[in-house]
Parts: structure tokens; C-alpha cells; sequence
């Protein structure tokens, strides 16, 4: 009788165990499943829950406030260098469908540069400085960033921050409706706004994602991959002399970056195209 009573209760702990687990990892994998998407060029899975269109009307919005807030370069000619080299790095990338805009923002204190979905970019003479003599260091930066937005790393890291905002339960409830319709909801209510693009920082994973798929821009451009591990020795030697860097604050450390960019040589001159 004794057996026969424990056996019950283990058979309810464990159906009840079985119920919590499927109520924690199910809408997960749902989740998951539904908002899973490729790569391009790496292959990576990547977890995106915004659309692409919700993207774009982000980058362009996080855009207009930045340029609005921001000291736009009176130089004509640092702003056709920046456009001449941008273009190319676009033509690259053979996202036609984007609307490419380049802007120099004066500000010499800021060694940055960075592009929003849909390839608004912006360069800072700050980090001009340290590519005004080769335009194929210039090119190694727009490369990388550039990267960023066509592999749409701002739309990973807000979804990645909307799933722990709300847990996979809520977002499986959320997404039971028009996914499109939805997100909007979601990032209304939590006030996620375009601002988030330029303030959450990009993971080390994408980091080095986009400096092998920017090898591989600057090298269609007409630029040769080597000149990257120039531009990476220059930022090294710049931070090493305690010039904090924006540009650098979650990026790999120098040594693995010129490890990893020594080894991706042979990729990308797979596919240089001499200018
Ligand atoms: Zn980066």
C-alpha cells in the first residue's frame, strides 16, 4: 500500500516536473523556431524578431536624431572621400536596395565611425585621422561597419533584449498574433525606441563577424584584406598609449583580432578585386 502510494507521488512530481519544463523550454524552442534566421556570407543562425521593414524605419529614425544632434563636417572634400570609399564598400555588399547615405560628423575627439540598417553611415574625423594617408584603411572601418548592418546585428541585439525583457512565455503570447503588428506593440511598450541601435553595444560574436565579412567587402572593393591588420595595428597602438576608444569598447582583444584577420587573409582574397 506504502508502494503503492509513493510510486503515485513520484509519477505526480514528475508529470509536474514534465509540465514546468515544457512550460519553460517549449515556448522557447517556439520562439525560437519562428524568429530564426540565416547570415548571409557566414551562415550563422541569428534570433530576429523585428521585420525588416520595422528595422529600417529604426536605422533611418536613429539616424535623423544622431545627424541632428551631431556637427555635421563643413569639409567638402572629407565628405567625397568618406562617399567615394562608402560606395564602393556598398557596391560590395550588393544591397542595391538600400538608400546609402554617408556623412562626416566634426568631432576629432571621437575615433568612431558606425552604419544603421539600411547603410546610413557615419564616419568621425576623430577616427579620419588615422586613415587620411590610404584609403584602404578607411575602407577596413566602413568594411566593419557596413558588416554590422547588413547582418543585422542592432535587430539581433533588441530581440535578444526583448526575450529577456519579457521571457519566452510572454513573447510566445505576443507573437500568437501578427508577428509585424506585434513587435510594434512590444517595442512601443517598452519604450524601445530607434535610440536603442546607437546604445546597446554589439556582442563579440558580431564583432568578429563583422571584421570577416568586412575583410571580405573591402577585398570585392578593390582594397587588399592585408591593410586591415594595418588599421587594427594603429587603433592597438592608439588605446595602448590610454586614449579610451569608443570605437574598441566591446570589441575582441587586439591579439585575437590580428590572429583571426591574419587567418581570414586567404577567404577574402578569394574574392579582392584589384581597383
Ligand atoms: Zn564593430
Amino acid at each position: 500500500m506504502k508502494d503503492r502510494f509513493l510510486r503515485w507521488i513520484v509519477f505526480l512530481v514528475s508529470l509536474s516536473c514534465l509540465r514546468a519544463g515544457l512550460l519553460t523550454f517549449l515556448p522557447a524552442g517556439v520562439v525560437y523556431l519562428s524568429s530564426c534566421q540565416t547570415a548571409e556570407i557566414t551562415g550563422r543562425k541569428q534570433f530576429i524578431l523585428l521585420s525588416e521593414q520595422d528595422e529600417l524605419d529604426m536605422g533611418l529614425e536613429a539616424y535623423r536624431q544622431a545627424l541632428g544632434e551631431a556637427k555635421i563636417s563643413p569639409n567638402p572634400a572629407l565628405q567625397e572621400k568618406v562617399a567615394a570609399v562608402g560606395k564602393k564598400i556598398a557596391e560590395a555588399t550588393g544591397h542595391s536596395e538600400y538608400d546609402w547615405k554617408f556623412t562626416v560628423i566634426d568631432d576629432d575627439k571621437t575615433v568612431n565611425a558606425w552604419c544603421l540598417p539600411g547603410g546610413k553611415v557615419a564616419v568621425y574625423t576623430g577616427i579620419l585621422k588615422l586613415t587620411e594617408e590610404d584609403d584602404a584603411l578607411l575602407a577596413t572601418v566602413m568594411g566593419h561597419e557596413v558588416a554590422h548592418a547588413t547582418l543585422h546585428h542592432g535587430a539581433e541585439r533588441i530581440s535578444q533584449e526583448l526575450l529577456i525583457t519579457l521571457g519566452a512565455t510572454g513573447l510566445l503570447i505576443a507573437l500568437q498574433n501578427k508577428k509585424q503588428e506585434t513587435v510594434e506593440i512590444v517595442l512601443g511598450a517598452f519604450g524601445v525606441g530607434a535610440q536603442l541601435f546607437a546604445v546597446l553595444p554589439f556582442s563579440r560574436t558580431q564583432e568578429s563577424e563583422a571584421d570577416r565579412v568586412g575583410l571580405i567587402y573591402m577585398a570585392k572593393a578593390g582594397y587588399h584584406p592585408s591593410k586591415a591588420l594595418e588599421f587594427w595595428k594603429k587603433m592597438a597602438a592608439l588605446s595602448e598609449g590610454g586614449i579610451s576608444l569608443e570605437f574598441l569598447s566591446t570589441h575582441p582583444s587586439h591579439e585575437t583580432r590580428i590572429e583571426d584577420l591574419l587567418e581570414w587573409q586567404g577567404e577574402a582574397m578569394g574574392y579582392y578585386k584589384k581597383n
